[in-house]
């Protein structure tokens, strides 16, 4: 879809240079571009939506206002994502079925929540439950949840998250869909319910998801037109803390108390008793944009090796309001989440263009991260240069600007040999290289840079730190406005961190494209084992 004129003609108004409070041309740069990104014109950048296809002809102009070279289709900035998105279409219906008594219906929004499913938008079910703890099959580290039960045909019941002695990136590998799922289908199970832990629900209210439970989820589409998923598994239900009780009874208690534990090990039982599930989902067929732009490298041979510097543009568009907000605001502006980060890599680019690295960098500004890192699994998988020259990704989603961060965190970051250049550079600016200060939230897996990962691409995600105030300005955010209408421009954006944060990113795209060798995997890496292109 098109831009209208009218609001074109805005964006580019917009899109003049802002008159600067702010001590710097990048300050002011990244200002001004997230004037127009987070505006109310473009009603929260949601995939496929209108205001995300006004925001990405802009970002396009700005890339070609800052002289980077089109990488897109036919001479142009754009790769078109093709799309299916999927919503539920009801509240559903789940009940339990013990062998002796009558049905126990589960309850929408107190019990469970469930979602829309592109791969299966008509479930009807009705099988045995068995119960897995949290379903980790980790071998190396002599761990199997499933032993000794039998989930042949049968739904898997399994808590959600992952036990708390893994070290935070693998434990953000086995706490994600695709480890898990994949676990659950290989010893032969049909269908897949979620249980929320007291970890998990604090993080994110189950309120909070109930509230969101018709946004369209979305997949790519495949050449052949079918969604595309890692696992063919259909997840049926997320089931709360207080519908736990349901599943568990007098057991809940005990369970959910060693969930907490390091070791999580909380053993399974078959539930001896079925659910009956009817889940219905809409579907619709649309198509999105990732903007590409390159800058070439200044080294004739080291230029055809390419650094990604990636952001995400789409966020969650229009929701209802948040209960109890009595402005009834319902465009999510996604200021921080993650215009700033868009706007950040623009800037990053005007940066290294008067001098450019070694290496050639591709900015890749992607589509549909928010329905599941969408648009740049597609670009990893259709990159327009062959995968094994790609040598790393440096990720930008959500970084904090309401404060002066003196450290950054990189996920990933004892990885590979990204991690020590990132320290380089930061260090050159007085900023410190902190590590994960959150490792329950997975944060490893759940941005764009984790596709490069699945491809064998070493990657991290660089976000502002817990440092001189980070941490009270980073739980302030989760706690009143992520994924909320209010993170938008009325917060207290400080863009000379935002210039900061951009002039780091330069230093470390520097370090990263002039290196001698390109970005390597540590010896022996998890990810690099699991991933790495042979
Ligand atoms: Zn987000």
């Amino acid at each position: 879809m098109r831009t209208t004129p009218v609001l074109l003609s805005v964006l580019i108004l917009a899109g003049l240079p802002a008159t600067a409070q702010t001590g710097s041309d990048s300050a002011a740069n990244i200002k001004a571009h997230m004037a127009v990104l987070a505006s109310e014109e473009l009603k929260g950048r949601e995939a496929g939506s209108p205001g995300y296809e006004a925001a990405a002809d802009y970002v396009a102009r700005q890339m070609k206002g800052l002289g980077l070279q089109p990488m897109g289709a036919g001479g142009s900035y754009f790769q078109t994502v093709p799309l299916v998105a999927a919503r539920a279409k009801s509240e559903g219906k789940l009940s339990l079925k013990h062998p002796s008594s009558k049905e126990t219906p589960l309850v929408f929004g107190k019990d469970y929540i469930t979602g829309g499913d592109e791969v299966f938008p008509k479930l009807r079910m009705n099988a045995p439950l068995v119960f897995v703890g949290y379903g980790l099959v980790a071998p190396e580290k002599g761990r199997d949840d499933y032993k000794g039960l039998d989930v042949k045909g049968k739904i898997v019941v399994a808590l959600s998250g992952a036990p708390k002695f893994l070290q935070t990136e693998e434990r953000a590998y086995y706490r994600g869909g695709r480890a898990k799922l994949q676990a659950a289908k290989d010893r032969g199970a049909i269908g897949y319910l979620s249980v929320g832990t007291l970890t998990g629900e604090k993080l994110y209210p189950f309120a909070n998801r109930v509230r969101q439970y018709k946004s369209w989820g979305m997949s790519w589409r495949q050449q052949d037109g079918t969604a595309f998923s890692q696992v063919r598994l259909p997840i049926l239900a997320g089931i709360s803390v207080a519908g736990a009780e349901k599943l568990f009874g007098a057991k809940t208690k005990d369970i959910l108390a060693q969930a907490e534990t390091d070791q999580g090990a909380v053993r399974g039982f078959d539930l001896n008793m079925s659910l009956s599930a009817a889940m219905e989902s809409e579907t619709r067929t649309l198509e999105s944009r990732n903007i590409i732009g390159l800058l070439p490298g200044s080294d004739p041979k080291l230029k055809n090796e390419y650094i990604v510097l990636s952001a995400h543009l789409d966020h969650l568009g229009i929701t209802p309001p948040v209960k109890g907000d009595k402005s009834g605001d319902t465009i999510n502006n996604g200021a921080l989440d993650n215009a700033a980060g868009v706007s950040t890599t623009l800037e990053v680019a005007r940066l290294l263009k008067a001098k450019p690295p070694r290496r050639s960098m591709i900015f890749l500004v992607n589509t549909a991260e928010e329905k599941g890192l969408i648009g740049s699994e597609y670009f990893a998988r259709n990159p327009p240069v062959p995968v094994t020259q790609i040598a790393g990704n440096v990720n930008l989603d959500m970084p904090i600007l309401t404060y002066d961060f003196t450290d950054v965190v990189a996920f990933g970051a004892d990885r590979s040999t990204i991690g020590p250049a990132v320290s380089r550079a930061a260090a050159r600016m007085k900023v410190k290289l902190s590590p994960d200060p959150m490792p329950d939230e997975g944060v490893f897996t759940r941005s764009d840079h984790y596709r490069f990962v699945e491809q064998g691409i070493p990657a991290v995600f660089l976000m502002t730190g817990f440092a001189n105030g980070g941490e009270k300005a980073f739980l302030h955010f989760m706690k009143t406005n992520y994924h909320k209408p209010s993170d938008d421009l009325k917060q207290p954006i400080n863009y000379d961190a935002g210039a900061k944060f951009a002039k780091l990113n330069a230093e470390i795209a520097r370090e990263l494209g002039d290196a001698a060798t390109a970005p390597q995997w540590n010896k022996g890496d998890f990810f690099a084992a699991r991933f790495k292109q042979k």
